[in-house]
């Protein structure tokens, strides 16, 4: 998310070279909102995964607009993938960074944009933890780390390797004003990192139990199965992560139930000025949501969408979710989640940077293949994912306005490497960035002239050859920088070392 305010300027300048015309608007239908086709009908997601060995949640949220509050019950079934015994289990609690004025992840600079209706605490309110394989015998908890989102369990006996631990938790979330990933504006209410998510453990790092961080999108996380119902006032629409499996009106309310297989994350949009349009693309129906004044943008954004995604498709692989959603909503820029992106609507307005507005549209949904499904540990690798979405800006640029058009965009990248900024190390973890200024040339745009290096080097054919496999090998799971230096040197046939070191590691 978040791209640079130098990106913007280079958009300023070719305002006069991008025009509009390659934004197609004849393929867009407007929907009525509720997509009743798909009731129960089992998702049927092409895959080498073992599903019974991903994370189980069931979430089941009532959204109360004027307290802005949620009402939660979730079920975690936590399956211990790892070769030692777990005493303890830790979740991320994101909401609590936003519980005070030093925690928000928010820059100094930053701030008075998160909170233009001013500050006021959101937080999670842990009314119980208990084990629902004894009886719901409550369960040892406590808050730790930064702002206090950090979530240890201690569990009542060890999980062994391939056996599981079943919680549930009962919470309330008081969502902040704030216009960001999560936070409740004019009309709109943004959940992303909403509810206690587990912590992923791996071999470098075991539990990975970072900070919120202001810059950067400090998640980390595995894929899992979610089943979330979501009851909300009737005449809020909700887009989100996951398909929907039906929605039902109950008195003044309605009840949206969800299915997201294989997801890393779920997050949801709620807004009672929502207006939909909607496309199957390659088997994907994608959807716009954009508010009811502003169709023109609204249905421009599907067919960006349709574009990107059929794209995507041809050249890194398969998206293999049933839907995609594009949100319009009260944020500063675009941000990423599974199968859902927020997009700024100050850039739907008619008179916004109409190639800006593209662009945010065409690198979040790059993100749907990285982070997304191809995963990567954002804190201490965020150019795995930021490099490869900005990359994917030239790859659709070069598709739809032509390769002359596609590389003087890219310049803009290639200046960035010229400066100072450029000449520091891309791998490196968001507690060794200053600021935007500093992390944003790195990870986005020194990240993708990486990638352009490559393909200078050994030509189209391989460089999206190492592209496919390196998305195919690692899709549903997590991939490291060192992953990818095997793929390209293994489609490359030879060692890489020198030009990696070089690109990636030298300061
Ligand atoms: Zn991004």
């Amino acid at each position: 998310m978040k791209k640079i305010l130098v990106t913007i300027l280079i958009f300023l300048l070719l305002l006069s070279i991008l025009t509009s015309c390659a934004v197609i608007k004849d393929e867009v239908n407007i929907g009525n909102g509720f997509n009743n086709n798909s009731n129960g009908v089992p998702i049927e997601i092409e895959t080498d995964i073992d599903t019974s060995k991903l994370n189980l949640y069931e979430i089941n949220a009532e959204l109360n607009a004027v307290s802005k509050l949620l009402k939660i019950q979730q079920r975690v079934r936590y399956i211990n993938n790892e070769s030692i015994e777990l005493q303890e289990l830790y979740f991320h609690v994101y909401a609590n960074a936003f519980k005070n004025k030093d925690t928000a992840p928010f820059l100094f600079d930053d701030f008075e944009s998160a909170y233009p209706r001013g500050f006021e605490p959101g937080y999670t309110e842990i009314l119980s933890i208990t084990d629902n394989t004894r009886a719901n015998e409550p369960l040892r908890y406590s808050l730790q780390g930064e702002g206090e989102t950090i979530l240890k369990i201690e569990l009542a006996s060890p999980i062994k390797p391939g056996d599981y631990a079943e919680l549930s938790m009962s919470y309330i979330v008081h969502i902040p004003p704030a216009s960001e990933r999560f936070g409740w504006g004019e009309n709109n209410f943004n959940l992303g990192n909403w509810y206690p998510i587990a912590a992923v453990y791996d071999e470098r790092d075991g539990w990975n139990l970072d900070k919120y961080y202001a810059i950067g999108d400090p998640f980390y996380s595995d894929s899992s199965n979610y089943l979330v119902t979501i009851k909300a006032p009737k005449d809020y629409i909700i887009a989100s992560s996951g398909k929907l499996l039906g929605d039902r009106q109950e008195e003044d309310t309605r009840v949206w139930e969800f299915e997201a297989n294989i997801m890393r994350d779920f997050a949801f949009v709620a807004n009672n000025q929502f207006e939909i349009a909607e496309y199957d693309a390659d088997g994907t129906l994608v959807k716009s949501y954009y508010y009811k004044n502003q169709p023109e943008r609204g249905k421009q954004a599907l067919q960006i969408g349709i574009n990107s995604i059929r794209l995507f498709n041809e050249k890194f692989g398969k998206y293999p979710y049933p839907t995609y959603s594009i949100v319009e909503t009260e944020f500063p820029s675009g941000m990423e989640y599974p199968g859902i992106v927020y997009i700024s609507d100050q850039t739907y307005d008619k008179d916004a940077n109409e190639e800006w507005f593209i662009t945010i549209i065409v690198h979040e949904t790059a993100h749907q293949w990285w982070y997304g499904l191809v995963g990567n540990d954002q804190i201490d690798e965020a150019w795995l994912d930021e490099g490869f979405a900005s990359y994917s800006e030239r790859v659709y640029n070069e598709k739809y306005y032509g390769k002359t058009i596609a590389r003087n965009q890219f310049a803009n990248n290639e200046a960035v490497m010229r400066s100072n900024i450029g000449k520091t190390r891309v791998v490196k973890s968001l507690s060794e960035f200053e600021d935007w200024n500093d992390y944003g040339p790195i990870a986005y745009s020194k990240g993708a002239v990486v990638l352009n290096e490559i393909r200078k080097d050994i030509g189209d054919e391989k460089f999206f050859n190492i592209l496919q496999t390196y998305f195919s090998r690692y899709k549903y799971k997590i991939a490291t920088t060192d992953d990818f230096i095997a793929v390209c040197e293994e489609v490359n046939g030879k060692d890489m070392d020198k030009f990696f070191d070089k690109w990636l590691y030298a300061n």
